[in-house]
């Protein structure tokens, strides 16, 4: 056994759908824009070719109970997304076979520091401050499916009961399998990697206290509360 110098962190996990054993998460890759319509909402050509962030494992909690209004931003904003969770290895994937490596997907919010992605933005800095913070993404139970059951369905959030996102996986500029493709095309996609896949329009600010409830057709739904800050 290792000798570590101390004790190893926790090994970052999400729930199953109807399972008692937890997914174990390696690396949290996200598509930076995938709706056309939130392309445009940013101002940005929603021909671009997808680009990927990261978030660090442990930042992803329970989307359930409260989550914590994060420090250093008075504009924190909700993405609700699908996510795609990873089981299998795979490099340099093609689209046709990019499905094999899917253990499941599920419901997740791409909690974002929009303030300081518009700073980095116009520094041209990293946008990390703005995307990796502690809990930055409440995922729901992942639901395990072997073949893409998102392609047309309905993604949707709500704040206090007030409809924000809905928006449909149909109109994702980039596919799943081609998110996979394309994932694995840079790294070796590994057992325990997550997807997130970019976001619908409609994206705005929480507050304190707000009542977060978001869903995607044929996978589920997530509630959750953001915390009074310290
Ligand atoms: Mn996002």
């Amino acid at each position: 056994m290792t000798d570590f110098a101390f004790s190893p962190p926790p090994q970052a996990s999400l729930a199953i759908a109807d399972s008692a054993q937890r997914f174990p998460i390696r690396r949290v890759f996200c598509v930076g824009r995938n709706y056309a319509a939130h392309a445009r909402e940013m101002g940005n050509d929603e021909r671009d070719p997808p680009f990927f962030f990261m978030k660090p494992a442990d930042a992803v909690v329970d989307a359930a109970g409260e989550i914590p209004y994060p420090p250093l931003t008075q504009d924190l904003h909700h993405e609700v997304e699908l996510v795609i969770a990873i089981d299998k290895a795979g490099r340099d994937v093609a689209p046709e076979n990019a499905l094999d490596l899917m253990f499941g997907c599920a419901v997740g919010i791409d909690l974002t520091r929009r303030d300081l992605q518009d700073v980095a933005k116009k520094a041209a800095r990293p946008w990390e401050w703005a995307k990796a913070f502690d809990a930055s993404a409440p995922i729901g139970a992942i639901v395990p499916t072997s073949h893409d059951r998102t392609g047309n369905g309905l993604i949707w959030l709500s704040v206090n009961g007030k409809m924000r996102q809905e928006g449909n996986l149909g109109d994702m500029i980039w596919n799943v399998a081609e998110i996979i493709a394309a994932a694995s095309r840079s790294v070796a996609l590994a057992p325990g990697d997550l997807i997130m896949t970019g976001t619908p329009a409609g994206v705005g600010a929480l507050q304190p206290g707000d009542r977060v409830e978001a869903g995607i057709d044929g996978i589920g739904t997530i509630a959750f509360s953001i915390a009074p800050r310290d």
